[in-house]
């Protein structure tokens, strides 16, 4: 059965990890017990600023593609370059590109004590390359945090992003096309990881602070699922 002390435990960055959950405190953190978590969900779902608060819990890094593409456009970056004309038409970014990008970014130090992934695999090539980087870092996925919404509430949330974020890709037009390639490519992907005992369901409808909530418990009971 599982074990207390291989649940997610105090990390090597002097961060607190959350009390308020089923996460406790035990072994120091090593190479192979830092989390490594992927967060999924359409447009609009919340991915980014949950991903953003459960990485700060945790006391590791959040590393957004969606924000890895946007920083490589503004400094003009071979990536950037490459990946522009596709993110201004609303469509993903050929994997080959992708995968290079996120694979410099997973050899950087701070990835070492674990990582929460947001906007990453969202095609099947993704799946594959993911696994591929993992077993090539001698890491395992530790949870895959599926977040459930509503279309209309997920509809409502892109319109009030497009009016304070001002992001070019988020015209109606663009927000349709990227919820259609979300529906046709990513979302059967969340099956896969269910059907690995990866997936972690939480109901993304609420406060932001309580749906985080309910993605520390999920993890919480995940890990423990994971490391027995
Ligand atoms: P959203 O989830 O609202 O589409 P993101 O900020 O996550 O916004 O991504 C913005 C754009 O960056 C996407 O529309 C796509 O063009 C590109 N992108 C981000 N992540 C990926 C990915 N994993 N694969 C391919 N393209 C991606």
């Amino acid at each position: 059965m599982t074990q207390p002390g291989s649940s997610l435990s105090q990390g090597n960055t002097g961060v607190s990890r959350p009390s308020t959950t089923t996460i406790r405190r035990g072994r120091p953190v090593s190479q192979s017990t830092a989390p490594r978590l992927l967060i999924m969900g359409p447009q609009g779902s919340g991915k980014g600023t949950q991903a953003a608060r459960l990485a700060e819990h945790l006391g590791m890094p959040a590393i957004s593609t969606g924000d890895l593409f946007r920083a490589n456009i503004l400094l003009f970056t071979e990536f950037g370059v490459q990946a522009q004309s596709y993110i201004n038409r609303g469509e993903l970014v050929p994997d080959y590109v992708t995968n290079a990008m996120l694979r410099d970014r997973l050899l950087k130090e701070d990835v070492k004590g674990g990582f929460v992934l947001d906007g990453y695999p969202r095609t099947a090539g993704q799946v594959r390359d993911l696994d591929d980087m993992v077993a090539e870092f001698g890491w395992t996925l530790n949870g895959v945090i599926y977040l459930r919404v509503d279309t209309e509430a997920v509809t409502e949330r892109m319109e009030h992003r497009a009016i304070v974020q001002g992001r070019s890709d988020d015209t109606p037009e663009l927000i349709a096309k990227r919820l259609r390639i979300y529906a046709e490519q990513t979302a059967p992907l969340v099956d896969e990881y269910r059907e690995r005992g990866l997936l972690v369901e939480v109901d993304a409808m609420g406060d932001v602070p309580e749906i985080t909530n309910r993605v520390l418990a999920g993890i919480g009971l995940n890990w423990l699922a994971n490391t027995v």
